[in-house]
């Protein structure tokens, strides 16, 4: 029998009322046990977090969603990069929660600072426990400040940044490169893989000068990679260093920093010790510490998440569902890859809940645009199937660009505007 979206939904309202004594038995909503809706709690309005959160009540509109978030505002690390070069502004990377509310999500603004997986509650920093069937966590990545020594201190002291995470850093460090003389130096660091958007220090490096070239010319940039090559994309990034940027990008891989000092504005690695007029240090990352709070922040490394591919559970915290850039897996960690996770994720949620078997071979999808300059982008797109004991297989097709051009950079804007309204809209 085939089902069309009508009957779907029908039979998921009928199957989520039937379930309702794997429900816990504490639901927030303070209806007694029998009469709950079953209860998700979702970690982290980003970009996995609020897709989350908006197709389980789509997909499963009599599932109840709370989404728990601290920022007021979602500020996209797409684009950031463009704000760095002069292209666009803090503000057009920045977008309101306002619309998640009218798909039925409760908003809460807090940070959860605990997680008792037996009992199935989360504590907020503000002191709300919150009872879920389900919880999802979304946080991204956490920034390892303490494996670049000095970077702390200096990041406290306003003088070096990640920019990692977009926000107050990026508006800073565009300031920086505005100050910074003509003549200057921008010292920029690449972490060792696995880390968020693999292109995005190459792209970043590309825009940074394609902005000297118009308004500093004679800046240089110097690129301290951890990795022994262009983690991504090599043959867009490598060509616009060579065609756009001849004599401005030095290029050392193999070169992680391991110190940096924000007095004397000096770099250190293994085999270096470079001074810049503005540093862009960018450190080791793990999965978010909520993951921690869940026990689930369990591979070799006690980093990255390990979960089931297909639900997006964790492999060691029941009820437990994990997106996003906090996973360890084959796929990338951008933010469109995000969005996919949460997709098959919530698909998974809204059957668990009605007491269904998840399509067990789910599909997702990756495109991610670099812009090479203010005019020029590439792009790299892979769609990937699901296979028991194989994981993400990438499918025929797909590839990337070898060479930025203009149409590639109109659509890099609107696959910004898709996906951000996607997720907020
Ligand atoms: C410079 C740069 C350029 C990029 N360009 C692209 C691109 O072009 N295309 C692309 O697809 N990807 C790109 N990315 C990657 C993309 O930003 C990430 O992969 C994406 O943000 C991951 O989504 P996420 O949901 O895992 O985390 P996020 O989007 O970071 O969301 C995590 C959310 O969780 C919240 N949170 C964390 N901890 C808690 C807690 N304890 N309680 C409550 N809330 C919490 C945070 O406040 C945050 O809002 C880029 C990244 C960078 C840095």
């Amino acid at each position: 029998m085939t089902l069309n979206r009508r009957d779907f939904l029908k039979v998921s309202g009928a199957g989520v009322a039937i379930t309702l004594t794997g429900c816990s038995s504490q639901p927030s909503s303070g209806k007694s046990a029998s009469m709950a809706k079953p209860h998700v709690v979702v970690v982290g309005a980003g970009f996995g977090g609020a897709t989350c959160a908006k197709y389980i009540r789509q997909w499963g509109p009599n599932v109840d969603v709370t989404l728990i978030e601290p920022n007021d505002k979602f500020v996209s690390c797409p684009l950031s990069n463009w704000v760095l070069a002069g292209m666009k502004n803090l503000d057009f990377i920045t977008h309101g929660y306002d619309n998640l509310p009218k798909h039925g999500i409760k908003m809460v603004k807090d940070y959860v600072t605990g997680i008792d997986v037996e009992k199935r509650v989360v504590t907020t920093k503000g002191g709300a426990k919150i009872s879920y069937d389900r919880l999802v966590l979304a946080p991204g990545v956490e920034i390892l400040a303490d494996s670049v020594k000095g970077f702390k201190e200096a990041e406290a002291a306003g003088k070096v940044v990640h920019a990692w995470k977009a926000g107050p850093q990026t508006a800073l460090l565009r300031k920086q490169l505005e100050a910074m003389p003509d003549g200057g130096t921008f010292v920029m660091s690449v972490p060792t893989a696995p880390y968020r958007c693999p292109p995005g220090p190459y792209e970043r490096a590309c825009l940074v000068a394609s902005y000297f070239k118009q308004a500093k010319p004679k800046s240089k940039i110097i690129l301290l990679d951890g990795n022994p090559d262009v983690a991504s994309k090599p043959a867009l990034f490598k060509g616009a260093w060579s065609e756009l940027y001849a004599g401005m990008i030095d290029y050392r891989p193999n070169n992680a920093p391991f110190a940096v000092d924000g007095n004397t504005m000096t770099v250190s690695t293994e085999f270096d010790q470079v001074k810049g007029d503005v540093l862009n240090v960018v450190p080791k990352q793990r999965a978010g510490e909520v993951c921690d709070l869940a026990g689930a922040r369990n591979d070799s490394n006690k980093a990255w998440c390990t979960v089931n591919l297909a639900t997006f559970e964790s492999t060691t915290a029941p009820n437990v569902h994990i997106l996003g850039d906090s996973v360890l897996s084959n796929l990338p960690k951008s933010g469109h890859m995000a969005t996919n996770h949460a997709k098959v994720c919530a698909a998974a949620i809204v059957e668990l809940l009605a007491g269904r078997q998840p399509d067990p071979m789910p599909v997702v999808a990756n495109t991610c645009y670099s812009a090479v300059s203010d005019s020029t982008a590439g792009y790299v797109a892979n769609v990937f199937r699901f296979e028991a004991g194989k994981g993400y297989v990438t499918q025929p097709g797909g590839g990337a660009t070898p060479k930025g051009d203009e149409l590639n950079f109109t659509y890099a804007e609107s696959w910004a505007q898709n996906i951000w309204a996607d997720m907020l809209s």
